[in-house]
């Protein structure tokens, strides 16, 4: 079987001009990519204790909906402003051109529950950092971050403040 980087398609500028886009879709559209992918997931979460998953649009759902099914965990979705019907907390983060806000349902998450974030990729990290204030102001405590892929060279683990993170390829 190959590995898990294999199945990664890595697309030379885009969105735009410098920018190697890495491509989740080689991942997904084999089963045994797939299965790699959530299999390691879950494997980074063996020893953790914790009450939901928390997977952003889009590619969060993805992965984070088979993690929680399989780990008999309840899954709960960030999305974009304006997209979830009822009553909403948000939070704004910078992009590298302008800003972004996402939501989460204000009765997601129960105080005191046990959080982890499961996306496809972190860069910056500003998105799984805002993700972090929306559950610490909800009452939660994320106990960690599950990524399939991680850009190392933009420090988003800095960002993240000792939130303890895992990813199943590191990108230099
Ligand atoms: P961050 O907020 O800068 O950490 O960006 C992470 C978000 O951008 C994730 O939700 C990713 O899905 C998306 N993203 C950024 N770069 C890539 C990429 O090269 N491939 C796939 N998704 C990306």
């Amino acid at each position: 079987m190959k590995h898990l980087e294999e199945y990664v398609i890595s697309i030379p500028d885009f969105p735009e001009p410098g920018i190697i886009f890495r491509d989740v879709t080689g991942i997904l559209q084999d089963p045994d990519g797939l299965q790699l992918a959530v299999n390691q997931l879950q494997d980074f979460l063996k020893d953790t204790e914790f009450d939901v998953v928390v997977g952003p649009e889009s590619r969060g759902f993805i992965f984070g909906v088979p993690v929680a099914y399989n780990l008999k965990k309840s899954f709960v979705p960030v999305r974009k402003k304006g997209k979830l019907p009822r009553k909403t907390i948000s939070e704004s983060y910078a992009l590298e051109y302008g800003s972004a806000e996402i939501e989460i349902h204000e009765d997601a998450i129960k105080p005191g529950q046990k959080v982890v974030i499961i996306d496809d990729l972190m860069a910056t990290g500003g998105t799984t950092e805002a993700i972090i204030r929306l559950i610490s102001r909800l009452g939660g405590e994320v106990v960690k971050a599950c990524f399939v892929m991680e850009l190392a060279g933009l420090n988003g683990r800095e960002k993240l403040k000792g939130c303890p993170v895992d990813s199943a390829i590191i990108y230099e």
